[in-house]
């Protein structure tokens, strides 16, 4: 990426569907920065506990400490402002503040490099990644491969369950599909199944 380095900061955007590796790009630049001897600050919102409560860690196992916040706001009371890179992953848990404080951030200088979905289990652009990419100097799209048919995945298909926007898990409750083969919202045939294992529990 040919972004001109000085004292202007940025803001990168890494987004795609689940399992596309935005988290295993996260952590790649941040360690980058890390061997360039520059100082990192990482935040991950509390929702996201499905592995570790202080690292974000990719489907791959990859980790890197970081730290929990419960909203965007919190980045700017707990950040060491020496810091020169700031990254943060699940930006959907964020809430919108983070296109403000993201704003913020790359106005005092900071490289931020925010990973995050771009699209919900409807298929519908996920608030706050469309603001950022408006925002953003860099976007990469990152794209998984269709659990079905092996094409391209930019679709997290949520496989059972809940039509609230945020439901919380991992390989259990969602696979990568591509647009051929994305059904928008609950399988239906995996909704009947789901229902009737819940109908035989005790
Ligand atoms: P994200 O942060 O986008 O959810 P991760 O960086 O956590 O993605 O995980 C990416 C890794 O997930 C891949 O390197 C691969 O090992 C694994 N993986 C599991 N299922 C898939 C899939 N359907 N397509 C691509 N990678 C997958
Ligand atoms: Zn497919």
């Amino acid at each position: 990426m040919d972004i001109i380095t000085g004292n202007a900061g940025w803001i990168e955007v890494i987004c795609g569907p689940m399992f596309s590796g935005k988290s295993e790009e996260l952590i790649r630049r941040l360690r980058r920065a890390m061997i360039a001897r520059k100082r990192v600050a990482v935040f991950k919102p509390v929702i996201d506990d499905r592995y570790s409560a202080e690292e974000i860690v990719s489907h791959g196992d990859l980790r890197m400490q970081s730290q929990v916040i419960h909203d965007a706001g919190e980045m700017l009371e707990r950040i060491d402002w020496r810091a020169e890179v700031v990254g943060v992953d699940e930006a959907n848990f964020m809430g919108p503040s983070l296109v403000e404080v993201a704003g913020r951030l790359a106005d005092s200088g900071k490289q931020v490099i925010i990973a995050g979905l771009d699209t919900d289990y409807l298929g519908r652009p996920f608030a706050p990644i469309p603001d950022l990419l408006a925002q953003a100097e860099s976007i990469t799209k990152t794209l998984a491969v269709c659990v079905r048919c092996g094409n391209p995945a930019k679709h997290t298909q949520r496989l059972r369950g809940s039509d609230e926007l945020i439901v919380v898990g991992a390989k259990d409750m969602y696979e990568a599909r591509c647009r051929r083969c994305f059904e928008p919202g609950i399988p239906k045939q995996q909704e009947i199944d789901f229902v009737k294992a819940r109908r035989r529990e005790p």
